[in-house]
């Protein structure tokens, strides 16, 4: 249309968007008004920004829909893969819904004639922020990634009324309120509770004998329904929709009527509140267990229903569960879905006359399970006691599944009780406490760890005495990220960069990306590929300025640490470089310094002391050095409040060093760091997760790494007075835990970082005193690298060009063919 005749760029890619897509725009804008109209009731002059993605998002919701009918023709798939995982990270969907069905500039262009911009729309989206961090957005990432593979698979999970809390900042301190992402409904979301299951909980089992055969009951004191609630997810250019199917929790009656007709009507709804009490809230502890038996009950829950709901579906299709395997793979991310492997021999058992040994056959062949985490903290174990009165058929099953392990290994003579001890299910070292980990895996076709690394050490040590049992168990898949978002819609300016230098096709096989190795050395393009940051970090700037009321120079190097504040991923490290770095330019004021904003956000468990007193010692930090005239320009501190998905979409394309600086052999992967390298953000890192895997990639010149290796921290741990022993060798550290541990930058408390600093000095179980030097003498190399434009630049080239491999395409590729055994069309 002659309205696009001035815009060139954009009846460029509308016109490519034609070709997959028939679209109009007047067609999509009539329909967009329609469902402002007829949908929400609402008028275009009435309507808010927030009605206007809803009736986006309707419409846009109905060409998925589209594309799914036409994408399966009704057939049932040979195989589904069922992913189950307690959270899913996915944030705003609209982009990747436009992007994935080629309809961003139709959409635009259609919103444009409503008289609405779409950059507002997007922004009206609230983030569904259903889990902490890494794990819950790997879930995501391999949603979506799924559905562009075309692998039929439905990932389930909890329909939380409020995922994790949002954070704020008052006087430095973290503050949580309440997210509430539901408050004016879910447009993305199809309510069926036609597919509602019914869940138990307590109560007792009795047995029954048939012959031979002796039979066990469970007789649930309580049960709650879980309702299905299903979003559908569209892969990359329409051709394959799957579903995100999460679970509701609802009372069986919501009102008991005989208490009500007596009076009695707030005791009428109580069982109502306690039922709806399990998807109420995502727990927001990050890399650690909550031992709260709502949670157990939130997981054996979302289990349950799960897994009737896959089982239905099987009998429905092939009449017959002894050939589950082969119709179905279902993964366990991390233990929070480890219930499965008793309630899905409960289910074959007691409700479909399965011997154990059968059962036992189709359970192991079935489920697959992706651990996340060797922290001793993490690891889910439950008491033997909470499960018994909880899920007593349950905690049975255990027990014999345990017995028959145990039995095994009597056979082979391995019977002493180090063995024992080590193999068995039960804990029984304090109190007995069931092992999810161990359960997991003995009731797996296959354990997978998330990096070369930490895969390697799942075997030497978590989950050796098991491995030796059976060395072809575990096996490794490295994550990915999906490009889609992470580079296509969170930096269109880089896509373009690269569709215009490498061709179109980089949009359908990342591989292409190493085209752009020619042009590392290439001035023009490197001031092109520069000239895309710069336009981000403004960007960012603005942002900055807007949230934090903080304003930061764009030409300076963006040092970023965004992630989940924990003593393993070391922000203290940072910060305590951070002011060292301080004292340093005090001290020499006319040395040619390079410009550093120093940006951090992420979000501490709210029970989580330490880290929260870690975000207050930032803002301390910032509050005293931005001020300070004698660093100005140099030197800046930032903290931004409520990291998330669309946070992070906003910052990762602005940053130029990516910090990566866990404790050596603590963080399984990370996702971030592949989400900053792709994008271009040079990477300063330990050996650690699947940094090792990056370096391997984008090549040793390219990425700062520092610091012990997982051997190192092994070795060193075992030393006495490591930490004195570093800090009396490195006076510039001393002086910068004095400068904290002080008061310097708390004048108002004194004594407010005493304990952070003590920790560090007589403790230090993370190695930051050990490492401090090295991570030192790597950040001045940096500086130093950015004094030499051509070669950083070429080092962030080479960065996106070689970050392919870190596709989750790739990882859901690897899954598909050696865990799931399903077929990738
Ligand atoms: N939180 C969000 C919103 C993310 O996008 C990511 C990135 O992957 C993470 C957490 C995990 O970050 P990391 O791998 O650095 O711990």
């Amino acid at each position: 249309s002659a309205k696009f005749a001035k815009d060139s760029a954009a009846t460029r890619a509308l016109a490519k968007e034609k070709l997959f897509n028939g679209d109009s725009v007047v067609e999509l804008r009539e329909a967009i008004r329609a469902k402002l109209v007829y949908a929400l009731g609402k008028t275009p002059e009435s309507a808010r920004d927030r009605d206007w993605f809803a009736a986006t998002a309707l419409a846009l919701r109905d060409r998925v829909i589209d594309a799914c009918h036409e994408g399966t023709g009704g057939k049932v798939p040979e195989k589904r893969v069922y992913y189950l995982s307690l959270e899913f990270l996915i944030g705003r969907l609209l982009s990747d819904a436009m992007n994935n069905l080629r309809l961003v500039e139709t959409t635009k262009a259609a919103l444009k004639d409503l008289g609405v911009e779409l950059t507002e729309v997007e922004e009206a989206e609230p983030d569904a922020a259903l889990g902490n961090g890494g794990l819950g957005r790997l879930a995501a990432c391999f949603m979506e990634s799924m559905a562009s593979l075309s692998i039929p698979a439905i990932g389930y999970g909890i329909r939380y009324d409020h995922g994790i809390f949002r954070q704020s900042m008052e006087d430095g301190w973290q503050r949580e309120a309440p997210e509430t992402w539901l408050e004016e409904g879910n447009p993305w979301e199809f309510p069926r509770p036609e597919s509602t299951y019914r869940i138990g909980f307590g109560g007792h089992v009795t047995m029954s004998a048939n012959g031979d055969l002796i039979r066990r009951h469970w007789h649930p004191a309580e049960t709650v329904n879980a309702v299905a609630y299903d979003i559908p997810v569209v892969g990359w250019r329409g051709k394959h929709v799957n579903q995100l199917r999460l679970w509701k929790a609802e009372a069986d009656a919501p009102v008991e009527l005989a208490r009500f007709n007596h009076g009695d009507h707030v005791g009428a709804v109580a069982g109502r509140a306690r039922a709806e009490s399990i998807s109420r809230v995502l727990y927001p502890s990050d890399s650690s267990a909550e031992g709260q038996e709502l949670r157990l009950r939130q997981e054996y829950f979302f289990t349950s229903a799960s897994l009737q709901d896959l089982v239905r579906r099987h009998l429905n299709e092939r009449g017959d569960l002894r050939s589950l395997p082969d119709h179905a793979a279902i993964q366990l991310n991390d233990t929070h879905p480890a219930i499965a492997v008793p309630e899905l021999m409960r289910i074959l058992m007691e409700e479909h006359d399965f011997s154990y040994e059968d059962a036992w056959h189709v359970t192991t062949n079935t489920l697959g399970y992706t651990n996340h985490t060797l922290l001793p903290e993490a690891l889910e174990t439950w008491p033997v006691e909470l499960m018994e009165r909880l899920l007593p058929r349950h905690m049975q099953i255990i027990y014999l599944i345990n017995w028959t392990h145990l039995e095994e290994q009597a056979k082979q003579g391995k019977s002493d009780s180090a063995h024992v001890a080590a193999v068995s299910l039960i804990d029984e070292s304090h109190g007995k406490r069931v092992r999810m980990g161990h359960l997991a895996f003995h009731g797996s076709r296959r354990v997978n760890g998330v990096s070369a690394l930490h895969s390697e050490l799942l075997k030497s040590t978590l989950f050796k005495p098991l491995h030796d049992l059976e060395p072809e168990k575990i096996v490794n898949k490295t994550n990915g990220i999906t490009f889609r978002r992470w580079l296509h819609n969170a930096n269109p300016e880089l896509t373009a960069l690269a569709v215009e230098t490498v061709g179109e096709g980089v949009l359908d096989d990342p591989e292409l990306l190493i085209g752009l190795t020619d042009y590392a050395d290439d001035p023009d393009f490197r001031k092109r590929y520069a000239a895309v940051r710069r336009a981000k970090k403004r960007k960012l700037a603005q942002v900055i300025v807007e949230r934090t009321g903080i304003s930061v120079d764009p030409s300076a190097l963006f040092d970023v640490q965004i992630k989940r504040i924990h003593e393993y991923k070391r922000q203290l490290l940072n910060l305590i470089e951070t002011v060292a770095l301080y004292q340093a330019i005090k001290e020499a004021p006319h040395k040619d310094w390079t410009p550093r904003v120093k940006i951090f956000g992420g979000k501490a468990a709210p029970s989580y002391v330490q880290a929260k007193l870690i975000i207050k010692l930032a803002n301390d930090i910032a509050r005293t050095i931005n001020d300070d005239p004698d660093v100005a320009g140099r030197l800046k501190l930032v903290f931004l409040p409520n990291y998330s998905v669309s946070l992070a979409e906003a910052i990762i394309p602005a940053a130029d060093l990516s910090e990566q600086i866990s404790t050596a052999g603590m963080e399984a992967s990370g996702t971030g760091n592949m989400k900053l390298a792709l994008n271009g953000a040079l990477t300063v890192g330990t050996l650690d997760g699947a940094n090792i895997e990056i370096r391997d990639h984008v090549g040793a010149d390219n990425i700062f790494i520092f610091g012990l290796d997982a051997a190192g921290v092994q070795a060193r741990v075992t030393e006495h007075a490591y930490a004195q022993r570093a800090i009396a060798a490195s006076p510039r550290l001393a002086k910068a835990l004095d400068a904290i541990g002080s008061g310097m930058f708390s004048p108002d408390e004194r004594g407010r970082f005493g304990s952070l600093v003590d920790g560090v000095r007589y403790h230090d179980p993370y190695l930051i005193t050990v490492d401090f030097d090295d991570y030192w003498r790597v950040q001045r190399e940096i500086d130093a690298a950015w004094k030499r434009p051509a070669t950083w630049w070429r080092a962030a080239i080479l960065n996106t060009a070689r970050m392919a491999w870190f596709s989750s395409d790739r990882s859901m590729r690897e899954y598909a063919a050696e865990i799931w055994r399903v077929k990738v069309a």
